[in-house]
């Protein structure tokens, strides 16, 4: 105990693992030098609107299918989310469409509920949830550990070794924008996270441009920043019906400008 309480060099360091990690779910490798793909909606709002945006982002090369059931909103009076009853949804579209799925999981409680989701995600919100994260800590599930909004790496990357040094090393970091003086867009997102992470940790980085930016129309150029930047994987925000959106709307794209992101974010991968 006393040893990890004072450990210097950090078990998400380079010093610590030279090679990249490589996190292997059900086939789908993230970290080994491809790109990987997760969108969806921000939160799951019905069987329908689940099932035709799984459809159309599988279709056009989802490696995951994301949506959120449990909603940390900033206000009480939005959205919350359909909590079990979104997971129930999720589960039976990765059982029918045999998509695999990215859910946030709030409180350790929902561990039992959220057994069969293949990747947890912690929001920005819960970054520094120590209790949390310790309880993912001591399951083997990947956790894709999104960035705090005010968060240095240095404190994502202490975030992800209370995962890490409870046994469970199937830690995925998500830089999602940062807060900063600029109000014109919704966060900053730190392009420059992806090749300090990669410098600093062995510990494959995903990109969130949808809430780096809370602009639809500048999802594609951001993502393709992500990619050049040398990111392993891209979660993107998309809703069949935008303006609808229960949640996150206005960063959120359609399923046609998805499938020409997914094309121009494989082409750039591909030059790098
Ligand atoms: C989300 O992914 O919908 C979300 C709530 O993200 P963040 O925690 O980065 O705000
Ligand atoms: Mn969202």
């Amino acid at each position: 105990m006393e040893e990890i309480r004072y450990r210097q060099v950090l078990l998400s360091s380079r010093e610590t693992q030279k090679e990249n990690s490589i996190i292997d779910i059900s086939g789908k490798r993230i970290g080994d030098g491809g790109l990987t793909i997760i969108a969806g909606p921000c939160s799951v709002e019905s069987e329908n609107q689940i099932f035709s945006i799984a459809e159309a982002v599988k279709k056009a090369g989802a490696d995951f299918l994301r949506g959120g059931a449990y909603k940390p909103r900033t206000s009480p009076y939005d959205f919350q989310g359909l909590e079990a009853e979104g997971v129930r949804l999720l589960l039976e579209v990765r059982k029918t469409l045999d998509i695999p799925i990215v859910s946030e999981i709030v409180d350790a409680s929902n561990l039992d509920l959220f057994e069969d989701v293949d990747i947890l995600q912690v929001g920005s919100r819960n970054m520094q949830n120590f209790t949390l994260l310790k309880a993912l800590g001591r399951t083997k599930k990947p956790v894709l550990l999104k960035r705090g909004y005010a968060a240095t790496y240095r404190e994502v990357l202490t975030s992800a070794e209370y995962i890490l040094s409870e046994g469970n090393s199937n830690v995925i970091i998500c830089e999602r924008g940062i807060r900063t003086f600029e109000t014109y867009t919704r966060n900053t997102l730190d392009i420059a996270a992806v090749p300090a992470i990669r410098e600093l940790s062995h510990l494959p980085i995903a990109v969130d441009p949808s809430h780096g930016s809370g602009r639809s129309e500048f999802v594609e150029d951001l993502s393709l920043a992500a990619v050049a930047a040398g990111a392993d994987a891209l979660m993107i925000e998309v809703h069949n019906h935008p303006e609808d959106a229960f949640s996150d709307g206005k960063q959120s794209i359609t399923p046609g400008e998805f499938e020409i992101l997914v094309k121009k974010a494989k082409a750039v991968k591909e030059v790098i």
